[in-house]
């Protein structure tokens, strides 16, 4: 829970934040050994700067969680989404449900499967949503092509407890692939069409090294190095084959094809966006760095990473 916060960690849905935003408490043993607890209602700022923190400002001890009332969930799988459809109806696809997940290979503009998870009321019959733009799957499916949907959670609407319906993937089976190397880019939801649009040109770049490209949505929330800080946001996610040498040099065609596109890399994933480039993306990125001087002035807990991104250059 903590490496998932604080990467700013996020699933999928319309008015659905990142992991981080349920975080109403943190507590840090800082660089000095001492415990500091920082409270979302007490602490304002500071709060807001130190959920999402990239270990930056010390160890995570703690966290107080919002908590609601268990729920079901029911999962329908539809097929076969146009991106042109996407485009006219971006606003009323993303909302269809609760969770809404988009998958592609990109070798046409075209999303295979659409994933969509929607709380179990009564107004749902056994069909699922209202969803005119793809047609329902005959059968289970795995969002990777040739891979067994045994691994993936219950589909067909089956109402089931939300911890076995929001994940994709059942907790005893490997997720996703296990094979593979990730990278995604948080976007302003605005500017969706257009970077689906950008993407989908580069297809024939993608598909050699690409196993699945996941198109999701986030919510909003104010938290400083949240990749959806001030920004309702789309996020597009690229499962790679295991081979970096020959993923490196396609997520570098893909950046520069997002270029203006104010996207944010995902910090727990592979990116080559320049460190200046990738600060100026956070508007609270001086304020963060300012945090973490006071929290930790000899940067104990600064690692190669942090520095390259954070301090140099
Ligand atoms: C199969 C798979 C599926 C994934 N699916 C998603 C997804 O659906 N959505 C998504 O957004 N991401 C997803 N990710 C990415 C993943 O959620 C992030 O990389 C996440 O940060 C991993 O957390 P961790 O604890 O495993 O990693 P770690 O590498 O241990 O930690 C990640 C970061 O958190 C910091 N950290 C960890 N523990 C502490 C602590 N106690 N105190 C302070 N700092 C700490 C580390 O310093 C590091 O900066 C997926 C990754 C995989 C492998």
């Amino acid at each position: 829970v903590a490496g998932s916060v604080a990467t700013g960690t996020h699933g999928s849905g319309d008015t659905s934040g990142s992991l981080a935003t349920a975080v109403r408490a943190v507590e840090l043993i800082t660089a000095d050994g001492d415990s500091l607890t920082l409270e979302r209602e007490r602490d304002g700022e500071r709060f807001a700067g130190s959920v999402v923190a990239l270990g930056a400002l010390g160890v995570v001890t703690s966290l107080t969680l919002d908590l609601v009332p268990a729920f079901d969930v029911r999962q329908f799988v539809r097929t076969g989404l146009s991106l042109d459809v996407l485009a006219e109806h971006f606003d009323a696809i993303t909302s269809a449900a609760y969770s809404v997940s988009l998958f592609t290979d990109w070798s046409a503009p075209r999303f295979g499967q659409v994933w969509l998870k929607c709380l179990d009321d009564s107004d749902l019959d056994s069909t699922g949503p209202d969803f005119p733009w793809a047609g329902p799957a005959d059968g289970p499916m795995h969002p990777v092509p040739g891979m067994s949907a045994v691994h993936c959670t219950e589909q067909g609407g089956v109402p089931g407890p939300w911890h076995a319906r929001l994940p994709h993937f059942r907790a005893e089976f490997t997720p996703s692939n296990g094979e593979e190397l990730q990278s995604e880019y948080l976007l302003p939801r605005r500017h969706a069409v257009a970077a689906l649009r950008a993407v989908a040109a580069l297809g024939p770049v993608l598909a050699p090294v690409l196993q699945v490209c996941e198109v999701r949505t986030v919510a909003a929330d104010e938290l400083w190095l949240s990749p959806a800080e001030g920004r309702d946001t789309v996020a597009l996610h690229f499962t790679w084959v295991k081979d970096t040498a020959s993923v490196v040099p396609v997520i570098a065609r893909l950046e520069a094809a997002l270029d203006g596109l104010e996207a944010r890399p995902h910090w727990g994933k592979v990116f080559t966006t320049e460190p200046a480039e990738l600060r100026g993306r956070y508007p609270r990125m001086t304020d963060f760095l300012k945090l973490r001087d006071s929290l930790d002035p000899a940067g104990k807990f600064t690692n190669n990473f942090l520095r390259r991104l954070l301090y140099e250059g």
